[in-house]
């Protein structure tokens, strides 16, 4: 049986023979504790009949252990330097595809269309310079991800995962509600990375709804009115609606609705979002 990739021994190893280091520009600390890594992968609960996307496999310490566990992994690295070695890595498995390239402009259903398995998760201990873009993309592109386990920052899992008049709960936070539940699994302390990046770390896993469960009458309105309800965190809703809409309508909106004209974004819930954005719908 092969050495584990995710060691502090096999990590500087692998890196030394390949004359590299962890490049801050792809964002790269990589996983050195087995014992979290084979949590990451228990996290998922991914088997036989899961295809799991990677995002950034790395050295290859969650890859194998996902291998090992799931039907096929499909993983997407930018660094053409970490390939070969990749490949190296995982040699006695042949249930894994690496594709080289960036996440950010693969098309990830034309990729998923070559694999015939319905149950999709995305695991990754996610570069934390493009989390947010990355779970934006993947929740509003690939609808097929039924679950989402990361690895990410621990102010922006709390973030991800808040709840309304909390200072975590932002509009990503919504994006995520209105598709799935969220919730922070497993604390990771900065120690556990090579290098040992300036923050804590967290796990959060996002369980997709099987059935749709909000229906606003205007999606896009919807996310719009989100998005300029956060825009300044520090002003009220009447004033960040003010800025697009005219600010007698928003607050005739509010009071017919039974808000009070001070209240801010951060202390609606994404029913409350619904009701206003088809409140707009209707008046138009
Ligand atoms: N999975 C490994 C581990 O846990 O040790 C490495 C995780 S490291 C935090 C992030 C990985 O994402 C790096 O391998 C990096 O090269 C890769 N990466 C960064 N930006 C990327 C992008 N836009 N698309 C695909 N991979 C990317």
């Amino acid at each position: 049986m092969p050495g584990k990739i995710g060691t502090e021994t096999e990590i500087n190893r692998i890196l030394k023979s390949n004359k590299l280091s962890a490049k801050k520009k792809f964002g790269q600390n990589f996983l050195k504790d087995e014992s979290i890594l084979s949590k990451i992968r228990d996290i998922s609960e991914c088997d036989k009949d899961t295809l799991v996307i990677e995002i950034g496999p790395g050295l290859g310490g969650l890859t194998e252990l996902l291998c090992e566990k799931a039907g096929f992994v499909l993983a997407y690295e930018i660094d053409n330097d970490l390939i070969e070695i990749l490949n190296n890595n995982l040699s006695r498995f042949n249930n894994y595809e690496i594709i080289n390239k960036d996440i950010l402009t693969v098309d990830v259903n034309k990729d998923l269309d070559k694999y015939n398995y319905n149950k999709i998760y995305l695991v990754a201990n996610l570069p934390y310079y493009i989390t947010t873009p990355i779970i934006t993309k993947l929740l509003t592109e690939v609808e097929r991800i039924k679950r989402y386990v990361v690895l990410l920052q621990k102010e922006v899992a709390h973030r991800l995962a808040g709840k309304p008049s909390t200072k975590d709960y932002g509009a990503i936070t919504l994006a995520i509600e209105y598709r799935g539940s969220a919730k922070v699994m497993l604390e990771v302390n900065r120690n556990a990375f090579i290098p040992a990046p300036n923050v804590d770390s967290s796990v959060l896993r996002i369980d997709i709804y099987d059935e749709r469960k909000y229906y606003p009458k205007d999606e896009k309105l919807f996310f719009e009115l989100i998005r300029l309800a956060f825009t300044q965190r520090r002003k009220t809703l009447l004033n960040n609606l003010g800025d697009k809409y005219p600010k007698e309508f928003i607050a005739k909106m509010l009071e017919d609705n039974n808000y009070k004209p001070s209240i801010r974004g951060e202390e609606l819930s994404i029913d409350d979002y619904i009701k206003l954005s088809d409140y707009i719908v209707d008046k138009r």
